[in-house]
């Protein structure tokens, strides 16, 4: 019988609330294979075991149930195995044709065994050893390499069962989404703020997202390109409110009545202003943004200070030290690059000013400021589009 083993990461340390995690990520996980069928859930020795009822052990369907696996966080490693009786012969009559497909195309192998149930009659050593020569006598082709195999071949001997795995899986590692409270993401269409939205899912929150536009300057695709992205980030999110809020008219305020090379600061600070609300009124606890330092104008310490000045609350940057190459790698490990790269303007690109301050002064900014109607900000928080993506 094929089953998963999923290993706990991070949450296998948790003292007293270990319990509250675990909880938190089977659900997760629940969730998440609820639509590919029937499955059974047992947890032991910090492994939740899953094992497909009738329909649900189709290979296809595996294979999907074992992607999904991989987007849940709190998971170190997934293992999809061979369930197999504690019997030595047993194990290599049906443990060893399991392999064949992973075998048939590897050139060298190796085997870690584990003995969790030390009242199995051979030792580690010796079930590598063993284990190894069957292998190596039905697939000649192979060699033993252990420090470099094509193949790591994991025989387990645990307390209700032995089991065989060709393919350990890293997990999404993090903890489980859900267990940390909830945060509002400043969700655009670009790169920088998916990756963001992901990785502090990834330490326990609950992302909703916030999306400016500017129509008629922004287009409908635009809006489309981002729900394609909550759509993506839900696989790893969990459900998402996606929220969505016309800036027009704060931007053309900002434009008719300050000067160009201020725009963007005052931009962000309107942003901020909003998403503040919204955070006070739906108890978000952060803000979110995929703000790198020294990436465009807006993103420079001195605009920091000043786009924080905005903030009541605290604002989350978990991208602020990486650069465009490390960022990418993320979202494209993710599936988010290649939306993301789609060709639709955003709201921020629609009146970039030609030489923005690089170190605009806090004073003259909320000077500026002063010049503009406050309606447009309260009013652009009343109008709020509401979307929900990942539901059941
Ligand atoms: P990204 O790749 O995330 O768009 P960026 O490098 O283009 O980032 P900016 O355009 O300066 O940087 O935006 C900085 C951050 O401000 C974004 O990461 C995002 O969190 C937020 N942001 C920008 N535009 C919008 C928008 N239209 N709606 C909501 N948030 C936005
Ligand atoms: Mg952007």
């Amino acid at each position: 019988m094929e089953i998963f083993m999923a290993k706990y990461g991070e949450i296998a340390l948790k003292g007293n609330n270990k319990r509250l995690f675990e909880e938190r990520m089977i659900k997760n996980i629940k969730r998440r294979l609820s639509p590919l069928g029937g499955f059974t859930y047992e947890r032991a020795q910090s492994t939740l075991y899953i094992t497909p009822v009738s329909g649900a052990s189709e290979n296809a369907n595996l294979n999907e149930a074992e992607r999904r696996l991989l987007t849940v966080f709190g998971l170190g490693a997934v293992q999809r195995s061979l369930s197999l009786p504690k019997d030595y012969g047993e194990i290599v009559r049906l443990g060893v044709p399991y392999l064949e497909n992973k075998l048939v195309s590897a050139k060298s192998f190796k085997v870690e065994a584990k003995r969790a149930d030390k009242a199995f009659p051979m030792n580690s050593m010796e079930l590598m050893r063993e284990f190894g020569g069957a292998v190596l006598e039905a697939f000649p082709h192979l060699k033993v390499d252990l420090h470099s195999p094509d193949v790591t071949v994991h025989l387990e001997i645990r307390d209700n069962n032995a089991f065989v795995c060709p393919n350990r899986l890293q997990g999404a590692g993090g903890i489980p989404v859900g267990t940390s409270g909830k945060a509002l993401v400043l969700l655009s269409g670009g790169i920088d703020s998916p990756v963001a939205a992901y990785m502090m899912a990834k330490r326990g929150l609950t992302v909703d997202m916030l999306h400016f536009q500017s129509p008629p300057y922004t287009s409908e695709r635009a809006l489309i390109k981002v729900e394609s992205l909550c759509e993506k980030l839900s696989e790893y999110c969990g459900e998402i409110r996606l929220f969505c809020i016309n800036l027009t008219e704060a931007q053309e305020d900002i434009r008719d009545n300050c000067p160009e090379e201020f725009m963007t600061v005052l931009l962000r600070r309107a942003m901020m202003k909003i998403a503040m609300k919204l955070c006070g009124e739906r108890h978000y606890s952060a803000v979110i943004t995929g703000e790198s330092v020294g990436q465009v104008a807006s993103q420079t310490p001195a605009a920091i200070i000043c786009t924080d000045d905005a903030a009541n609350l605290p604002v989350y940057r978990p991208v602020i030290g990486m650069d465009k190459i490390e960022i990418t790698a993320i979202a494209r490990k993710i599936g988010t690059f290649e939306i993301s790269t789609l060709p639709y303007e955003d709201c921020c690109t629609v009146f970039t000013p030609r030489r923005p301050k690089l170190k605009p002064l806090l004073s003259d900014v909320q000077r500026l400021e002063k010049r503009l109607n406050p309606a447009f900000i309260q009013d652009c928080s009343e109008n709020i589009n509401i979307k929900i993506f990942g539901q059941l």
